[in-house]
């Protein structure tokens, strides 16, 4: 199979997807957050497929993606007063919410849960495309499974060159990292996944939001977060403070590997000489730049030392969660 990556340039794209998906095929598309692999929730055929391509595990859900005029009143089962609020705040957006399921979409969508998670993405590029097939689209995000999310077409087309027909290109993505995932099934919303869309943010509107943190053993309630995940395919080691990154940077060196150090603006006026790449300043473009840069590493270093960022405001706990992930500094997690 060829995989085109078609462009704004190329005018019946969204016509050409809306085929592919009726076929029960694949498409991977442009968000706001990372790329997407997309097919018809409604089929059972067309969602295991998604499962194949990534290699992902059968118990990790996905969210379902809608235009912003699609009626998800038939989807789920009820919505409560906060979530509904959340909603104009924030969508079109990077915001999942997650409800009770009325069952309708395939059973392979919630892997046996009785909740949907739905998303509204703003990407005017997903927006055209949901709006042209006008059905729920299964999309997990572009990536094999563990691997680090794509940021831009030529990523995606990287993982899936030959696997499925068409990526809608539309260009280098602004948020950089997944969306939040929100718990709307109880009295107040529970942040399942850290992303764009802060706790203070949920909070504002719905008057107050809890953070889902799993106990050691548990089986989380956001299945995704058991797995280890976003990794860079080289060796990685990650500190909280400058000085061991040195450490192992110059072992690395005099091994005779060439390391690389991915930190933060502030550690690297700390580390002239070295070979670094800059993740930024601020929690909004640290997001934008880390998964690029974590691609980047990979094709260029022996080892990625990680130096977890110093910032904690805004966006910075989503950015810190795939951080420590990507650097397999979070506990508990299984390697499938
Ligand atoms: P991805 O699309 O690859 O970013 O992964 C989707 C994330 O959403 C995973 O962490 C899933 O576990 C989570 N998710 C999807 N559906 C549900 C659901 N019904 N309940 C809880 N978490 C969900
Ligand atoms: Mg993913």
């Amino acid at each position: 199979m060829r995989t085109e990556i078609a462009n704004a340039s190329f005018r019946g794209r969204f016509v050409l997807a809306k085929r592919y998906i009726e076929e029960g095929e694949v498409v991977a598309f442009h968000t706001e957050t990372v790329y997407g692999l997309g097919a018809n929730a409604f089929s059972d055929e067309a969602v295991l497929k998604i499962f194949a391509l990534k290699g992902r595990p059968a118990d990790n859900p996905l969210i379902v993606h809608v235009h912003r005029e699609y009626d998800i009143s038939s989807l789920i089962d009820s919505e409560p007063p906060y979530a509904a609020a959340l909603r104009s705040a924030y969508l079109p957006g990077p915001l999942t919410m997650v409800y009770p399921s009325t069952g309708k979409v395939s059973k392979y969508v919630s892997c046996g849960l009785n909740t949907l998670a739905i998303r509204v993405p703003s990407s005017p590029t997903a927006q055209a495309f949901l709006k042209e097939v006008d059905l729920p689209i299964a999309a997990p995000s572009a990536n094999l499974s563990k691997h680090v999310s794509p940021v831009t077409a030529r990523r995606a087309w990287r993982g899936f060159n030959g696997s499925i027909p068409l990526i809608l290109d539309g260009g280098a993505c602004s948020g950089g990292i997944e969306s939040t995932v929100l718990d709307c099934t109880g009295d107040v919303p529970q942040i399942l996944r850290e992303g764009l869309v802060t706790r203070e943010m949920i909070s504002s509107v719905a008057g107050d939001c809890k953070v889902y943190r799993a106990q050691t053993g548990e089986r989380p309630k956001s299945p995704g977060m058991a797995y280890k995940h976003y990794s860079p395919r080289c060796r990685t080691a990650y500190f909280t403070e400058v000085d061991g990154a040195k450490r192992a940077y110059l072992e690395e060196k005099e091994a005779g590997g060439s390391p690389c150090i991915l930190c933060d603006s502030d550690a690297a006026r700390e580390l002239a000489g070295y070979d670094i790449l800059e993740l930024g300043a601020t929690g909004t473009v640290m997001a934008q730049r880390l998964y690029a840069l974590l691609r980047k590493g990979e094709g260029c270093a022996t080892l990625l030392v990680g130096i977890e960022p110093r910032a904690r405001d805004g966006c910075m706990a989503g950015v810190l969660n795939r951080m420590r992930r990507a650097f397999g500094a979070e506990h508990g997690m299984e390697e499938s």
